[in-house]
């Protein structure tokens, strides 16, 4: 393990990412809601994902489903440039000022359906996903560069398996599964 990630882990508090009443449930290490329906994942789970993208300070990395902004902290610590995208303008404006707050600079930030990436900025280094489409979401592996390492769930309502996709410098891709996980569903074109 990463010692940087790890220490990043341990210091950063997660109830600034919850809402009131869930403040004094942030330690556990258990999903909790952030309202619209959606969850923020254990902590466990977040380092767990992180760890699996081997985040360098260079990568242009891309986000689909900014959240609480949590795991976009995790993201934007490690590397250059984080793209963020999230469907619920109410979740991403929140999400924006904490990060803002924590005095991220290296974030860009997009409401919309990120089921079919963010073209604009594409290729990324790293993708990370973090609601679950029942398919593979075919623009997101072509927005991932060669070398590249994509990080999603895929599969039906309730759960899923964690995969980890690898696309080689020729651009073939490799999948191999790390986990049953289960997240919320990624709306739009896949689910
Ligand atoms: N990573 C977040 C948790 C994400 S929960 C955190 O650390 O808090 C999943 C998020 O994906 C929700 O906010 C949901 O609104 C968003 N989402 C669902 N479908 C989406 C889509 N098609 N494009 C972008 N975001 C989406």
């Amino acid at each position: 393990m990463d010692e940087a990630l790890l220490q990043f882990y341990t210091s950063l508090d997660r109830s600034l990412f919850l809402d009131t009443q869930y403040k004094g449930l942030a330690k556990l290490d258990r999903p909790l809601p952030i309202g619209l329906g959606q969850t923020i994942s254990q902590p466990s789970l977040v380092l767990y994902m992180t760890q699996q993208l081997d985040l360098k300070k260079t990568h242009k990395v891309l986000e689909i489903g900014t959240g609480s902004g949590y795991q976009s902290a995790f993201l934007a610590e490690f590397c250059s440039e984080l793209y963020t995208v999230e469907l619920l303008s109410e979740l991403q404006k929140q999400a924006k000022e904490r990060l803002l707050g924590l005095g991220y600079q290296n974030i860009h930030y997009k409401v919309g359906d990120g089921s079919l990436g963010w073209a604009e900025h594409a290729p990324y280094d790293r993708i990370m996903v973090t609601a679950a489409p029942k398919r593979m979401p075919l623009q997101l592996i072509e927005q991932l560069a060669p070398r590249g390492i994509m990080i999603l769930p895929v599969g039906p309502l309730g759960w899923q398996e964690l995969i980890r996709v690898a696309k080689d410098e020729r651009g073939e891709v490799h999948q191999s599964k790390l986990l049953d996980v289960a997240f919320v569903q990624l709306v739009g074109e896949y689910s």
